[in-house]
Parts: C-alpha cells; sequence; structure tokens
C-alpha cells in the first residue's frame, strides 16, 4: 500500500505541491488526473524523492520520506515508466529490456515477451525503428523484468495517437492482471477511469477531490470541476450518491492551512 499525506514539494524557492493526500491500496490503481502544471508529475517525483518534499510518503507501512530515491525503489519494489519513456534510441529492444537489470540480463526477457507477445520478433531491432506504441510497450516491459510490486507511470500515452493510445491502454490492463499495483499519471480522465480504481484530481498543487472510478456521477462531477475556474461545478454536483465516495482534502484534512514557506526538511 503506498499512501501520501500533505505532500507539499518545491523546485528551489517555488512551491509546486500544496497538499496532496492520496491512498493507493495493494493491488489497486489510482489516477493522478488534472490540467497542464496542477502538480501530478511532480507528486509522482516527491513519492521518489526526486523533488525536495514535505508531508508523509509510505509504502507498505513504512515512512519513506527520508530515505533516498534507490533505497524506495529497491526496498519496496517500484518501477517507474517516465514520461518520454527513457529507452536509449541506438540499443536494441532487447538491450534496453534489461539494461541496468543484472537478474534480467542473466535470466532473460521471457516474462515481458510473454506479457507483450509483439516484441518477440523485435528483440533484435533497434528501439528507434519502433512505434510509438511498440517503444511504450519496450518500456512498460523493462518495468516488468524488474518483478516490481509498484509501478509508476508518467503520462504514458503522452504524444501517441488515439489508435496507439487503445493499444497502450490494453497493455496497461494486462499488467494490472498480474497483481501489480499501479501509481498512473494521465491528462485524460476517460482514459483514467478505464484503468483506475480512483481518481485524484490534482488542482494547482493540491488534491481537490479523490472519487471512486466506478462512479459515473463522482467521474462527471470530477470532469466538470477539473475545468471549472473556481474548482466548483454547480451544474454537476453530485448526488448524495457519489457524494459519499467524492471527499475533497479539506474534509479528510481538517482542513489544514497550507504553507506558505519552503520546507527544510526535504527528503533530497
Ligand atoms: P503536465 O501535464 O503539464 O506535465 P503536471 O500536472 O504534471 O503537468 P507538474 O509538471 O508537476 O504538473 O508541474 C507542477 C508545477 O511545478 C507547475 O507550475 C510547473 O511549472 C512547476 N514545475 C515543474 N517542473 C519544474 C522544474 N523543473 N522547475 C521549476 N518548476 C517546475
Amino acid at each position: 500500500m503506498l499512501e501520501v499525506e500533505h505532500l507539499r514539494a518545491w523546485y528551489g524557492h517555488t512551491q509546486a505541491l500544496f497538499d496532496v493526500s492520496f491512498s493507493l491500496p495493494t493491488g489497486g490503481c489510482v489516477a493522478l488526473v488534472g490540467t497542464n502544471g496542477a502538480g501530478k508529475t511532480t507528486t509522482l517525483r516527491a513519492v521518489l524523492g526526486l523533488v525536495r518534499s514535505q508531508g508523509s510518503v509510505r509504502i507498505d507501512g513504512q515512512e519513506v520520506s527520508g530515505k533516498q530515491t534507490h533505497r524506495r525503489i529497491q526496498d519496496h519494489g517500484v518501477a517507474v515508466v517516465h514520461e518520454g519513456r527513457g529507452l536509449l534510441k541506438d540499443l536494441t529492444v532487447r538491450e534496453n529490456l534489461v539494461v541496468g537489470n543484472k537478474a534480467a540480463a542473466r535470466s532473460g526477457v521471457s516474462a515481458a515477451v510473454d506479457l507483450f507477445p509483439a516484441l518477440k520478433d523485435r528483440l533484435s531491432e533497434r528501439v528507434s525503428n519502433l512505434s510509438g506504441g511498440q517503444q511504450q510497450m519496450v518500456a512498460l516491459g523493462r518495468a516488468v523484468l524488474r518483478q516490481p510490486q509498484y509501478v509508476l507511470l508518467d503520462e504514458p500515452s503522452l504524444g501517441l495517437a488515439p489508435s496507439v493510445v487503445d493499444e497502450i491502454y490494453r497493455y496497461l490492463a494486462v499488467l494490472r492482471e498480474t497483481g501489480l499495483t499501479m501509481l498512473l499519471v494521465e491528462q485524460s480522465v476517460p482514459r483514467a477511469t478505464s484503468i483506475a480504481d480512483r481518481l485524484c484530481l490534482l488542482r494547482t498543487g493540491a488534491t481537490a477531490l479523490d472519487v471512486d472510478a466506478s462512479d459515473p456521477a463522482a467521474v462527471e462531477h470530477l470532469m466538470a470541476t477539473a475545468f471549472s475556474a473556481e474548482g466548483a461545478a454547480p451544474a454537476t454536483a453530485p448526488t448524495a450518491a457519489s457524494a459519499t465516495t467524492a471527499t475533497t482534502t479539506a474534509q479528510r484534512s481538517g482542513a489544514q492551512p497550507l504553507p506558505t514557506a519552503p520546507g527544510t526538511d526535504g527528503s533530497s
């Protein structure tokens, strides 16, 4: 289980996160959604300890906010698929699958090929020759070969054509079936809804809503809130039923005041 509470983060003296909270149960999938600049990627970076932050990040019940990034990743079985995929374009598919992973270099890539059979005939090909969708498959396969408990995905559909995005989401569904715990950054609420159990809407660096992705009224309210100027959406206010699944940060946290100055006990 990954639990994030009152997370704040800074780039230099500029505060980017003000109060992000969500909970990701083992085997579940939470999608961080929101408009450009809302703080989705920064939340992922703060969970990993890649940006100076305050607040609580617990993985498997253990507070990790004092841990360095590599310890969070190694101790808790975290794999990351970064925005832009982070592949080495001059290396082959096989080389990319095992790069930096001695165990996979020894034992082979069959776990990735079993999951994504389309990779089988492309293993000796340079990654740069593959389509965007196929490259995303390599990035996901590389994550799988790390045998993670948690996979963190930053906008896996970024820059891809809609038909390719459909393909990617089919791969993500396959990944989910393996029992992985998934934290997904996704701008598209409908895409996120297709795979996640819960949607966490970020606005200006804070959790604005946290809703059950299987509740259409709650998701509709979230979409209206995401694109409204004030963060409220009276025309599509949640029904009594959806109100039970849509909680605001203020409700959850008891309306903690937001900090105004950069913190000093950051994790990185
Ligand atoms: P996008 O979908 O556009 O990536 P996002 O929701 O992921 O948006 P972040 O990238 O987390 O948003 O950005 C949150 C805030 O932090 C924004 O105001 C952004 O300008 C700022 N920010 C992001 N990266 C940096 C950086 N390296 N240095 C300074 N400010 C940054």
